[in-house]
């Protein structure tokens, strides 16, 4: 077994301070060795079988910036439509949430793969298993954080290359309208990113949750709003931040992160 995930996170975060502030940016920089990590699918269900949490209902305590999770349940780490980004942060126990976020996102999915059976997505880093800090975020420490892989298309075609990069995946860059910078016919699809968000922001309400905020990559707003679901996003007030600091704006773009709140 190679280096745990934290310290994988922990090792790339200089990188990606560098890699923000520099943009000229060559082939060489960005080469980073990945440490081999990697799990075999049976180690995994077996890992989620013995992990996956109790029956009791999940308390969310706190805040998501400072809390903790009490009777939290393990994402599965797939399902016919979607997948969890990366073992090692899987086995490391970074995959828990609130039990009612857990049936939202994935009555979601399900809703998705009756529109997409061929679609597939990810989810990537949630809680701890009983919340607190989980660096290098800011929150995600009661189990109502989640970030998702923002899906992405090449000539109107999903294009699912980078689905498997692991934590790498953090890394990627996109310019303002979207476009991947190491290959720019690769470019995030708004229209799915934004009815991923009309259908979770529907199904959560019915699990007595709302869609708190969605923090995403400002420049990439206008784009979001330009299509499909835009309006219906503005229509149902689903929140997406204004105002981020140039590095938590930076790294919103390869996922975007959504934080639940509890109504009722
Ligand atoms: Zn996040």
């Amino acid at each position: 077994m190679g280096q745990s995930f934290t310290m994988r996170i922990l090792l790339i975060l200089p990188l990606l301070v560098v890699l923000i502030s520099c943009k000229a940016q060559t082939e060489e920089e960005l080469e980073i060795p990945i440490p081999d990590t990697s799990y075999t699918e049976d180690q995994v269900s077996s890992f989620y079988e013995a992990n996956k949490g109790n029956k009791l209902e999940s308390i969310s305590k706190g805040t998501v910036g400072n809390g903790s999770l009490v009777n939290g349940k393990l994402f599965p780490f797939s399902g016919p439509n979607f997948q969890y980004f990366d073992t090692a942060s899987y086995m490391e126990k970074r995959a828990y949430v609130n039990d009612r976020v857990l049936e939202a996102v994935l009555a979601t999915y399900d809703s998705l793969y009756t529109k997409y059976p061929d679609r597939s997505f990810r989810v990537m880093e949630c809680s701890n298993e009983h919340g607190g800090k989980i660096a290098p975020h800011r929150t995600h420490q009661n189990g109502l954080s989640i970030d998702f892989m923002t899906p992405l298309a090449r000539n109107g075609v999903a294009c699912p290359d980078y689905d498997d990069d692991g934590v790498m995946h953090y890394l990627m860059d996109f310019d303002d309208t979207g476009h991947y910078l190491e290959d720019k016919s690769v470019v995030i699809d708004f229209d799915l990113l934004g009815e991923h968000l009309i259908i979770l922001n529907e199904l959560a309400s019915q699990h007595g949750l709302k869609i708190d905020k969605v923090i995403f990559k400002k420049e990439l707003k206008d784009e979001l709003y330009a299509s499909e679901y835009g309006d219906l996003i503005r229509k149902k007030g689903i929140y997406i931040t204004k105002n981020l600091t140039p590095m938590i704006n930076a790294l919103h773009d390869d996922h975007y992160h959504i934080d639940f709140g509890i109504i009722r």
